[in-house]
């Protein structure tokens, strides 16, 4: 029996990925020849890095940014994952025209977390971010903060933090998310530091509740959450997924682990000639999806090499 193979209608693009690569295509369009600089890759996808780079859109690292002297006549795009502060006056003092990109959720957390410090500045409290250290929109959050927040990756890295006084229990605190992470880690870390600091003060849940002591924000990008359900159905529903997405994509690693919890035959490859025909057996229902930064035209091409994928005689 043939393969057969379904895109799932969810992947693809995120609103705030898609408007900065729309915004870079429309001035490289209306300005033929302009230096159009992002700092960072505007989406963790090698393909569609290369297809804007024939259009004129220029990536360069930090290094390079530090490097360059002055900027006059040139633009420099934000991508979606926003800066810090430090990024916009650097930029403008080298005469940088800025070509702001940052998603809109994104600049909405950045203005919540230049609140929330404020407020913790006035009561002795901590501000805490569940994020990956050193990930671009944490960089960004974080210079909100002057460097004042602190960054959990995990339950063990939680652990380490009260052990070691990075994180102090006896004062109040106000937890925020990446937009990018899982919504059940958030919540497992979430309860966990809710128990651990009622039980430092000798409080019963519902008393440390009442207390104010531990502020929870919800700020996990809609986007992601939504999509999590629905890839896991997807996930569950065909018989080998194939996870499309670039190798430095955060959100293509939770999403990928997404897939592999309901379905263990899911394959993670970057492109169509990542495919190997071992993965298939006669009559598979195979099902292809990606992260937020992973494009549907990419997703089709995956869909149609498996169509001409040849399936192993003895499967
Ligand atoms: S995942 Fe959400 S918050 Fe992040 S860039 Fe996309 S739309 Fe914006």
């Amino acid at each position: 029996m043939p393969l057969t193979v379904e895109i799932d209608p969810h992947s693809g693009f995120c609103g705030g990925v898609t408007r900065a690569i729309e915004k870079a295509e429309s001035l490289l369009a209306a300005r033929p020849g302009m230096h159009l600089y992002s700092l960072g890759a505007i989406v963790h996808n090698e393909a569609e890095l290369e297809r804007l780079s024939a259009k004129g859109l220029v990536t360069i690292g930090r290094d390079e940014f530090d490097a360059m002297g002055d900027s006059s006549g040139k633009t420099l795009l934000i991508r979606a994952h926003g800066e810090p502060p430090a990024t916009y006056a650097e930029a403008a003092s080298k005469s940088f025209e800025i070509a702001d990109c940052t998603c809109p959720v994104v600049l909405r957390l950045q203005e919540r977390i230049r609140e929330a410090w404020a407020r913790l500045r006035e009561n002795g409290g901590q501000l805490l971010i569940f994020g990956k250290i050193g990930h671009a929109e944490v960089l960004g959050l974080l210079g909100q903060t002057d460097g004042g927040a602190v960054i959990v990756e995990n339950g063990e890295m939680l652990e380490e933090l009260i052990g070691n006084g990075g994180i102090d229990l006896g004062r109040p605190a106000e937890f925020f998310s990446q937009t990018t992470k899982s919504s059940e880690e958030y919540a497992a870390l979430c309860a966990g530091l809710r128990s651990r600091m009622a039980a430092f003060r000798g409080m019963t849940p519902e008393e440390f509740d009442a207390s104010g002591l531990l502020r929870v924000h919800d700020s996990i990008c809609a986007q992601v959450s939504s999509r999590h359900e629905r890839l896991r159905a997807f996930a569950a529903a065909h018989d080998v997924i194939l996870f499309v997405s670039g190798r430095s994509s955060s959100n293509g690693k939770v999403l990928y682990d997404l897939c592999r919890s309901v379905n263990a035959r899911t394959c993670h490859i970057s492109s169509p000639d990542g495919i190997r025909p071992e993965w298939f057996r006669d009559g598979d229902r195979v099902g292809v999806c990606g992260a937020t930064s992973t494009p549907k035209w990419l997703l089709e091409r995956v869909a149609d090499a498996v169509k001409f994928a040849t399936v192993p005689a003895n499967s």
